[in-house]
């Protein structure tokens, strides 16, 4: 049985040597031979980082006791794009997905590994604790929350993307064609086995996170979108709604027209209501936009990544 690692990695120079260092020490053969793990296979995804990132991860290769290969993007893809890509490309037998920042600690893999001896084909990192500031703590709180409020499918709760996959699990994965890609998302979508193992999560070893809180946010509603409806439907039952009240307040404006009554209560109401639909109309504008402009880019088919250049030091 075959493990393979993979990293997507953007701009990395600050960690690389640690990462590297770390995986020769966690995956010797010593700690892999019991397990009955028979080979290791490392692949890293390069977002085309502009620091020394690739040139590091080549010389690496060159040195690695284990199968190794960098991928490297024509553009940085994104961190999602590259773990689909990374899972397009592999060839293990099992396969772990891990950010390249040690945050995901690779010594749980192996753990992972032996869970999935039990009989599983996914097990999926769940985070005990996060060692982040209070506010990026509380955001990711309330979107896996929202999401699972949210989403028609049953996310796990506090899961990212570290996992360790079955090779038949992967297929399945690599099987859905969408291009606005969500791997947690598809990851639970496919079903199979699945377990969450508990880790606690460390905090980034170098360097500086590549996530805005714009992109958080992009990518919480990509979430979303990708695997529910139940914001669309709310937009309708709130227009039906308001409708409804609309109905109601036109016929009260009529009866008022015959009924004078130049009481100033009566426009503040009316300026009220307008406000209130006002606010109505444009979350549903919003949401509806979401939706939209999803679909435009989905309908496009393009590519999900492309690749420039493989260094590997298979032959
Ligand atoms: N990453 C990437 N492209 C991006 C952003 C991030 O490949 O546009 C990689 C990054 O190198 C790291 C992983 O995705 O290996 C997670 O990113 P990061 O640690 O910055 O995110 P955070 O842990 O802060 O959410
Ligand atoms: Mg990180």
């Amino acid at each position: 049985m075959t493990l393979e690692l993979i990293f997507p990695v953007y701009n990395e120079e600050a960690v690389l040597n640690a990462l590297t260092e770390r995986i020769e020490q966690v995956f010797k053969n010593e700690n892999v031979a019991p397990l009955g793990i028979t080979g290791v296979l490392v692949t890293f995804l390069d977002n085309s980082s502009t620091d020394s990132s690739v040139e590091m991860i080549r010389k690496y290769i060159k040195v690695s006791s284990f199968k190794a290969r960098v991928i490297k993007l024509s553009r940085n893809f994104g961190h999602q794009n590259s773990v689909s890509a990374g899972l397009h490309y592999s060839k293990g037998d099992h396969v772990a997905v891990l950010d390249a920042d040690l945050q995901d600690p690779p010594e749980v893999v192996l753990e992972m590994y032996k869970e999935m001896k039990q009989g599983y084909d996914i097990i999926y990192g769940v985070r005990k604790k996060r060692k982040e500031s209070a506010a990026k703590r509380f955001s990711y709180w309330l979107f896996y929350r929202a999401y699972k409020f949210m989403s028609s499918i049953q996310v796990p709760l506090d899961a990212g993307d570290f996992c360790l996959m079955s090779r038949r699990a992967v297929d399945a994965f690599n099987s859905l064609g969408e291009s606005i890609r969500f791997p947690r998302g598809i990851r639970a979508w496919i079903g199979f086995n699945q377990k969450g193992y508990e880790y606690e999560r460390a905090a980034r070893a170098e360097g500086n996170s590549k996530y805005s809180f714009s992109d958080l946010v992009g990518l919480a509603i990509d979430g979303i979108t990708a695997f529910s409806i139940r914001p669309l439907r709310l937009t309708q039952y709130l227009a039906t709604f308001y409708f409804l009240c609309s109905m109601l307040f036109t016929g009260y404006l009529v009866y008022r027209f015959f009924h004078p009554v130049f009481l100033q209560k009566d426009t503040l109401v009316v300026l009220a209501m307008m406000s209130v639909s006002n606010m109505f109309v444009m979350v549903i504008l919003h949401i509806h936009g979401a939706y939209l402009g999803r679909t435009y880019l989905e309908s496009k088919q393009r590519p999900i990544f492309l690749v420039e250049e493989i260094t590997s030091n298979e032959i």
